[in-house]
């Protein structure tokens, strides 16, 4: 994939970091490639997502939504994967690298708790001591991940400051890596942050595209499709389902925001429609923030998406115009995770619903070849469609 040079995609990317940081970024990017692209690491990490991740995830030709959408529709199934989405992917990869480096000590930062518990989950894999920073006030909105993250031996440690929510959890993260520089791996849970984050990231994710590749050969004669849709957050389970397609230009990549209450209210997290250029999390990228540069708060009905910036990839897909950028509202998520499930027996994430939602969007052609990346399972949401119950 040379969409990426040096940390940079077009405009965006690198790693614009206090310089306190220097050392463990530097130390992180002048390790990982040597690390991932070496054969005992390359042996570990298949063996893990084989037979601890569940992979490979299922393609899944669904189809009474394709006659609801004259085309055909395949789903892939990063919703079947070992704690119920595609993050488990990435926390694999990230632990075998932490463990290589010989660090001790794992610290991650979390919003919704999901990547929290994904990175709980390889911490008790590999029996590493796991710090979970989390803001206040998503430490009391999401208990069960809370409860999950301490059953699996993390310990929870809240942000107090600021909004407290993602963005203050954060701050502690790398407040921590700065402090523990020697020991401490920050394991970073989408396509974001500094370089090499986001390239690391997007590796660990790309097994979905190559797995989509043999899939589609053998199921439709082609190993590509026509299109292919995912929801994005910070965007790591599109940039995994994107990566293989990103130069062939015959595959047209959608990506799916969460449009939240609608654009025009200001509650929502559509980065790429309210957002603009600047700098979080260490990284150039597109980001809501206002006119003084200060980071606003975003909101969406699926705790995933309510992200307040995309990955650099994302930003340089929507500037380029190789990515199409689509929404979708909290109610137009739930009205399309009622029909995947009533048409096809699955629950999706409220995450994925948003990808689903988009369906309703594209005039297809009755033989085209679409997949639509179900990012995760919808356990986790049943609160949330009970009480909009339909
Ligand atoms: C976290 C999450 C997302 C959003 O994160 P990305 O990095 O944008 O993929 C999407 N779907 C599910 C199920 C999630 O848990």
């Amino acid at each position: 994939m040379n969409i990426e040079n040096n940390g940079f995609y077009g405009d965006f990317g690198g790693a614009f970091i206090p310089e306190m940081l220097y050392h463990n970024v530097n130390e992180l990017k002048e390790n990982y490639l040597k690390i991932i692209e070496s054969e005992s690491f390359k042996k570990e990490f298949s063996n893990l997502l084989k037979d601890y991740v569940g992979r490979p995830t299922p393609l899944y030709f669904a189809k009474r939504l394709s006659e609801k959408y004259n085309t055909n529709v395949f789903l892939k199934r990063e919703d079947l994967n070992h704690t119920g989405a595609h993050k488990i992917n990435n926390t694999v990869g990230q632990i075998l690298v932490a463990k290589k480096m010989n660090k001790k000590r794992i610290i991650a930062e979390t919003g919704a708790g999901q990547h929290g518990v994904a990175t709980a989950t390889v911490c008790a894999l590999m029996g590493l001591e796991c710090i979970v920073y989390m803001g206040e006030v998503d430490i009391k909105r999401q208990a069960p991940n809370v409860a999950r993250m301490k059953m699996l031996g993390a310990e929870v440690r809240p942000a107090i400051s600021g909004s407290k929510t993602l963005k203050d959890a954060t701050n502690e993260a790398i407040r921590d890596w700065i402090a523990n520089p020697v020991d401490t791996y920050y394991l970073i849970g989408s396509v974001v942050g500094p370089h090499p984050y986001p390239d690391m990231v997007a590796r660990f994710q790309s097994i979905i595209s190559e797995e989509m590749k043999l899939q589609l050969q053998e199921k439709t004669g082609r190993d590509y499709p026509d299109r292919i849709i995912a929801c994005i957050g910070g965007g790591s389970n599109a940039a995994g389902a994107f990566y293989h397609y990103l130069e062939n230009e015959k595959v047209e990549l959608i990506a799916v925001e969460a449009d939240g209450l609608g654009i025009a209210t200001g509650e929502t997290a559509a980065t790429t429609q309210v957002g603009s250029e600047g700098i979080i999390h260490g990284s150039k990228t597109l980001l809501m923030q206002n006119e003084e540069g200060q980071i606003t708060e975003p909101y969406s009905i699926s705790a995933g998406l309510d992200y307040p910036g995309v990955g650099p990839l994302h930003a340089h897909l929507f500037k380029s115009g190789r990515g199409i950028f689509l929404g979708a509202t909290d109610q137009e998520a739930l009205d399309a995770a009622y029909e995947l499930t009533k048409l096809e027996g699955i629950i999706p994430a409220l995450e994925s619903a948003h990808a689903l939602a988009a369906l309703h969007k594209i005039d297809f052609k009755a033989d085209e070849n679409v997949v639509v990346n179900l990012s995760g399972r919808g356990d986790k949401d049943m609160e949330t469609y009970i009480r909009r119950l339909q």
